[in-house]
């Protein structure tokens, strides 16, 4: 069996966010400390964030949590979220050097411990530079809008983000059943962005980029994939026959369509 076919194991159910901080703390230690601390990770190479996991992972050992989630907040404001939806399995986790003695680090693990961390304390995005005098728009309040919109306050500018629906997070808000990814994580994470500075306006949607260009320096498109990709076949658009993001905002809201007994997906 070749490193990567191993299945992946989950050690420890330290991402419970009811646990006992410090029975989630010590659970987060152990598995920091059986971190090798590679000195080529390849952790890092499978990250699509480039989230330096060797780093964080050493903070954590020193139990300087919050500078752990500072490190994972430069790269990915959305930290403490992607720790839960993100497929570890098939990217950090994969070529952990770890697996070749037991199993992989549970580096997802980690991360949500480092970034929850901050529930209590707050979050603050680091590093906010002299404000340059310049004005940038986001249109959409999604992970990738957000995240921009944090970089480019992190970098000095005046950031206002303008997102068509009522609340921030785009798919971390509707798309993802909060059993998976809890709301106060997305929310928590959304107010990090503001603390850099970032304004955010809701229920505004933006008709052109022209509407918004004579007031900003600049103008980000970030606007998601909230078109799903339909299949052009008979009857998809028959009652009862729903889309797997209509569905799932629709729940997210609490509001999810009446089924019936039998369901096909
Ligand atoms: S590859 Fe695995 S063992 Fe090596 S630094 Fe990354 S997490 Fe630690």
């Amino acid at each position: 069996m070749k490193r990567s076919d191993k299945p992946f194991h989950r050690p420890t159910d330290a991402d419970d966010l009811e646990l006992h901080p410090l029975v989630r703390q010590q659970l987060a230690l152990e598995e920091a400390w059986r971190c090798l601390q590679c000195a080529d990770p390849p952790c890092q190479k499978g990250c699509p964030a480039s989230v330096p996991v060797k780093l964080f992972i050493r903070q954590l050992r020193n139990k300087d949590f919050r500078g752990a989630a500072v490190t994972i907040r430069l790269a990915n404001p959305f930290g403490g979220s992607c720790g839960r939806v993100c497929a570890q399995a098939e990217q950090c986790q994969h070529d952990c050097t770890r697996a070749s003695i037991d199993r992989p680090i549970d580096i997802a693990m980690l991360q949500r411990f480092a970034c929850d961390h901050e529930l209590s304390a707050g979050a603050v995005l680091p590093h906010v530079l002299p404000a340059t005098g310049k004005r940038v728009a986001v249109i959409g309040a999604g992970p990738a809008g957000l995240s921009a919109a944090a970089e480019l306050a992190r970098l000095g500018h005046a950031v206002e983000v303008f997102e068509k629906a009522s609340r921030p997070g785009g798919l971390l808000d509707g798309g993802i059943p909060p059993q998976r990814l809890p709301r106060q994580v997305v929310e928590h994470e959304v107010e990090a962005v503001r603390s850099a500075g970032v304004v955010i306006h809701t229920g505004r949607k933006i008709g052109s980029v022209a509407e918004l260009r004579p007031r900003f320096d600049g103008v980000v498109v970030a606007v998601g994939l909230c078109r799903p990709r339909r299949l052009g076949i008979k009857g998809e658009d028959a009652d009862g026959v729903y889309q797997a993001l209509e569905f799932l905002d629709a729940s997210a809201r609490g509001e999810p369509p009446e089924l019936g007994g039998r369901v096909l997906v």
